[in-house]
């Protein structure tokens, strides 16, 4: 039943083509991540997750290096505990309260982590914690290995030279909260509506999303595979052609989480 995307769809024909999805939190509920790598594996969309190099498992490094190895994920990282540092205003693990050797101490052993827990190297993306970081932070990051970035399409582009920003659109458990499958349809028909011709990135939260969800997602990407408009990147491969062209980001805002 995919009426609800009848909006949606109609966008499709003449808005933006291309599409990536983004998961948070990799390392927090196992068993709901199954259930979100279950619905891109049988649609056949790769999913890039986002994950908590210290909340990571063994064995689910184990299995998700399988999955990379299959060709269904991408693995790149978000932060290294997920925790917050700031005594004051919004949350981030890598905001203005912290000194630059202490966040480039933790982004190097999150990358040396989630490679060993791996087997293999992570995407060289860096996606902050509640997507927000300074620009001391992103500063960091090429020397560190790193050659994108990924925040809310709302931030002000960090302007780090051999720092591609891949920013995320949409945030898909704040619409689907708010406004069940209608809002959604709402929130991602303006995103596809949206004039340029940056890739739309909807941003994901297994662990907060329920069976509901799961369904509404599986119709969403059922939707997409059947459009021959619209095309399923990922951010790896964002990553790379950006290298060459950098994006400008668009669209409106999607909560951090
Ligand atoms: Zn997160």
């Amino acid at each position: 039943m995919t009426g609800w995307l009848d909006p949606v769809r109609r966008a499709l024909d003449h808005g933006r083509p291309r599409w990536f999805f983004r998961d948070d939190d990799a390392g927090w509920d196992d068993a709901r991540l199954a259930s979100l790598i279950d619905a891109f594996r049988t649609a056949g969309v790769r999913v890039d997750l986002a994950a908590i190099p210290a909340a990571v498992a063994p064995r689910l490094g184990r299995r998700l290096g399988e999955l990379i190895d299959e060709g269904s994920i991408s693995v790149h990282q978000h932060g290294w505990a997920h925790a917050d540092h700031e005594t004051s205003g919004r949350r981030s693990e890598f905001g203005a309260g912290r000194p630059a050797s202490a966040q480039a101490r933790d982004i190097a052993r999150g990358r040396r982590a989630l490679a060993y827990l791996l087997g293999r190297q992570p995407a060289p993306i860096f996606t902050p914690p509640w997507n927000r970081c300074t620009r001391v932070t992103a500063g960091l990051l090429p020397p560190l290995g790193f050659t994108a970035i990924s925040v809310d399409a709302s931030a002000p582009p960090s302007g780090i030279s051999g720092l591609t920003e891949i920013p995320v659109t949409l945030d898909w458990v704040r619409s689907f909260s708010r406004g069940g499958r209608a809002g959604l349809a709402r929130e991602l028909h303006r995103a596809a509506a949206a004039p340029g011709d940056a890739a739309i990135g909807v941003m994901l939260h297994h662990a907060a999303m329920g069976d509901d969800d799961l369904a509404a997602l599986r119709d969403l990407l059922s939707l997409l595979r059947e459009r021959a408009a619209s095309e399923l990147t990922c951010m790896e491969r964002l990553a790379d052609e950006n290298s060459l062209t950098p994006v400008s980001p668009s669209g409106h805002g999607a909560r951090a989480r």
